[in-house]
């Protein structure tokens, strides 16, 4: 770890891009006497801002990462970013034990299989794809844009694609329509998406959180199959659940990043 400076306040980094990272820089402006910095990937066009510094990029690799960390003097580094997102986690991993950095991860739990859900679980996009089957199903595809390409080897179906940003260059498919919207997404909405649109499948990656959990509730009260994508492997790294066991966790750091040690 840097050596804790006494003439600045101790510096965290939050590796972005979820709704918790946004909380979390949020609740540690709010704290005070401690210097918070975001990193976002920069896949998003207009992020919603979070009120502290915001850099944008990748940082090439987890050498890139540690450099970064040792420039900047980062004391913690948080990695607050989605699920999904295994290689910027790998990479925070690598570049915390480089750099000697404290880390801790911040990870939503996955979603549960509740009685009445009709899930296909599969280990990867690809997989559950395939597992749409081979008659033309209507899909609702809620994959993120970066990834909703893995479709395009089943082009017997018709999909309906959900993302923030447009999907571009569009699907090479013969039937798709295209939602742009950003969640929360409540249960009734979802519903009246999935009804409104004769939708017979979800195509889902188990992203846990509240936000999106509305499309698999609505699926559940409808009898509609979800293909529900697993997480990817991920770090052995501390991890914890919460915004607020993230400010315990810099509370217990062995030096004045934590808020409450420095009387604030
Ligand atoms: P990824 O595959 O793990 O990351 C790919 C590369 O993007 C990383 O190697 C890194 O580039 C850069 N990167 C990712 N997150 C970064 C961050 N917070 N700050 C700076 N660089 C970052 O991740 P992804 O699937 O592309 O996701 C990108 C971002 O979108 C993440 O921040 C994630 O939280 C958010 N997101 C992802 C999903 C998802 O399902 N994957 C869903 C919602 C939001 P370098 O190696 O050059 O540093």
């Amino acid at each position: 770890m840097n050596p804790p400076s006494h003439d600045r306040p101790p510096r965290v980094l939050i590796l972005g891009g979820t709704s918790e990272a946004r909380e979390l820089s949020a609740a540690l402006a709010a704290h005070g006497g401690l210097t918070v910095s975001l990193s976002l990937a920069g896949r998003t066009r207009n992020p919603l801002d979070a009120g502290v510094a915001t850099r944008s990029g990748g940082f090439g690799g987890a050498e890139g990462l540690a450099t970064h960390l040792r420039a900047e003097r980062i004391d913690a580094l948080v990695d607050a970013t989605h699920p999904f997102a295994a290689n910027i986690s790998r990479n925070a991993a690598e570049a915390a034990r480089l750099a000697d950095v404290p880390l801790v991860a911040l990870l939503r739990p996955a979603w549960e299989r509740q009685a009445g859900d009709i899930w296909t679980e599969a280990a990867d996009i690809p997989e559950a794809v395939a597992a749409l089957g081979e008659s033309p199903r209507r899909v609702l595809v809620a994959l993120g844009r970066n990834e909703v390409h893995a479709v395009e080897a089943a082009p017997q179906h018709h999909y309906l694609v959900r993302s923030i940003d447009p999907v571009e260059p569009r699907l090479t498919v013969p039937h798709a329509r295209y939602i742009e919207a950003r969640g929360p997404f409540s249960p009734a909405d979802e519903h009246a998406l999935l009804t409104g649109n004769d939708i017979d499948a979800v195509l889902s990656k188990n992203s846990g959180g509240a936000a999106t959990y509305g499309k698999i509730a609505a699926a559940r009260a409808l009898g509609i199959e979800v293909i529900m994508v697993a997480r990817p492997e991920r770090p052995q790294v501390e991890t914890v659940g919460s915004v607020g066991a993230v400010l315990g966790w810099l509370e217990r750091l062995p030096h004045q990043t934590s808020p409450a040690r420095r009387g604030v």
